[in-house]
């Protein structure tokens, strides 16, 4: 039987307020959207920390055995513009080459995007769908709420009418915020707005002669507004209503707001059951912001090559660092927290190293099916990865118990130990095994050096300590360490 029959969740939702208990609208099914980067530019360091929040949800409820759509989304379709003098320079209009090719723009830092990604374990979402493969649907949705009376066009572009719409709906609903307040707190523009009010939002724009991508509309040659895409691709890809829809923070108002009022002007439905929300990443306490400088971006933190951090830190250390706070938390990146993690995950790693030489007694005095169950209960409890932290070093405590004889296992329970323990820190984690993954992922590494091991040995028999000296120093120069114990000599890699 599938592993979530057994398990309740509880997900905190920005749409109630609350913790609520997780029922999907399908059972054994699972529709969940994240809004993806905008491909314009680098990833930063605080999406990556975003969707590091869903990879782990991602990978819980699959773990769980629901049959999980996960959409991620690429907003694509931007505001790039080319600034060269239109029609004054005769080289640029000869030297297409030389201009702006939008695509190009995208394709590099999709790969970028991917690449980051990949080093830091992601799992592949489901679809990723494109804002600009998915242009006609935008163009039907728009159709459908101006026929519905919730937008209007002026001069080629269309607008959501968002004081029509509050009429009916709650404008605000998700973001707790009041419609008068917003009108109150809007500074009025400077009369070029061709907006019937300053909270109506764009589903249209038509584009100027410099706005490079555009696309025929019944209104104009134009793109579609931001809010707009992620409609069209998660109800295209998860139906009217779906379970989950996340992203950062940041997002909540006006993004998700106006995805709502979308979804109600089209198809008359909420489309979201679950509203998830991850926190900020700041750095050194403080807003990360490229003005400032106070920025690092996920390739200079992995490198080192930063003022901020006294070293390089793994993909595997910052998941782990990552995976210490809540996602709903902020979360404040510093060389003292990474240093912190560091340590952790290393001895988290080394009590998972221990397991395989574990042996199995005939009784167990750890009560491991309690322990297993409180690793779920931190899960089921909108995901609280800091708390499954806490409880996989109660299990390093365990390991080091059993190898000192202190406490017992039978075959049956040091079996469990080790799958929950590799379930969570591998499947649900995302983790990787640093610390082995040289030796334990090539056995010829793990062969050469049992050999030099074996010849140490025979060095030390013959007294010759100069060459079994020479043998541990020059592998611990090239990262290995040997460890001498009561059972022989072992190493690891870092
Ligand atoms: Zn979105």
């Amino acid at each position: 039987m599938e592993l979530y029959k057994h398990q309740n969740i509880k997900i905190y939702n920005s749409l109630t307020g609350e913790k609520d208990n997780f029922k999907p609208i399908n059972e054994g099914y699972i529709g969940m959207y994240v809004c993806g980067p905008t491909v314009y530019s680098n990833v930063h360091l605080g999406n990556v920390r975003t969707f590091m929040s869903f990879d782990v949800i991602f990978r819980y409820l699959k773990h769980l055995g629901f049959k999980v759509r996960y959409v991620r989304n690429i907003t694509d379709a931007g505001h790039l513009e080319n600034d060269a003098d239109v029609g004054e320079d005769k080289i640029t209009k000869k030297a297409r080459l030389e201009e702006i090719e939008p695509m190009e723009v995208v394709q590099r830092y999709t790969v970028d995007f991917h690449n980051i990604l990949n080093t830091f374990n992601f799992l592949p979402p489901s679809i990723e769908p494109t804002a600009t493969g998915h242009i006609i649907e935008q163009i039907e949705l728009i159709k459908t709420i101006i026929d519905n009376g919730f937008a209007y066009e002026v001069n080629g572009s269309v607008y959501f009418d968002v004081h029509k719409y509050d009429e009916t709906n709650n404008y605000g609903v998700l973001s707790k915020r009041k419609l008068e307040d917003l009108i109150h707190n809007t500074r009025a523009l400077d009369g070029q707005s061709d907006k019937k009010n300053p909270q109506d939002f764009a589903l249209w724009k038509k584009a100027e002669p410099t706005h490079i991508m555009r696309w025929p509309s019944p209104w104009s040659d134009g793109f579609p507004g931001w809010h707009l895409e992620c409609t069209a691709m998660s109800t295209k890809y998860l139906g009217d209503q779906f379970d989950i829809h996340g992203g950062g923070m940041d997002l909540k108002f006006p993004h998700h707001e106006c995805e709502i009022a979308q979804n109600q002007a089209a198809l008359g439905k909420s489309p979201v059951n679950y509203w998830m929300h991850a926190n900020m990443l700041e750095l050194n306490g403080q807003r990360m912001s490229k003005s400032t400088g106070n920025t690092v971006n996920p390739d200079e933190l992995l490198s080192g090559n930063n003022k901020f951090f006294s070293k390089a830190y793994t993909p595997s250390v910052i998941r782990f660092f990552v995976a210490q706070s809540s996602y709903r938390s902020i979360l404040d990146l510093t060389d003292d927290g990474l240093l912190a993690s560091e340590k952790g995950y290393n001895r988290l790693m080394d009590g998972v190293n221990q397991l395989d030489h574990l042996k199995a007694s005939k009784t167990s005095t750890l009560d491991i099916a309690t322990w297993k169950q409180k690793c779920y209960d931190a899960m089921n409890d909108d995901f609280n990865t800091p708390i499954v932290i806490a409880n996989l070093f109660e299990a390093v405590k365990y390991i080091n118990q059993i190898k000192e004889g202190s406490a017992t296992l039978n075959a049956t329970d040091l079996e469990y130990l080790k799958t929950t323990i590799h379930a969570f820190v591998y499947d649900i984690l995302g983790l990787k095994n640093d610390k082995t993954e040289a030796g334990a992922g090539t056995d010829k590494l793990s062969g050469a050096v049992q050999l030099l091991i074996k010849l140490r040995q025979e060095a030390r028999v013959n007294k010759d300590f100069a060459l079994s000296d020479q043998i541990r120093d020059e592998l611990a120069e090239a990262g290995i360490q040997l460890k001498d114990g009561k059972d022989g000599t072992t190493f690891t890699t870092n």
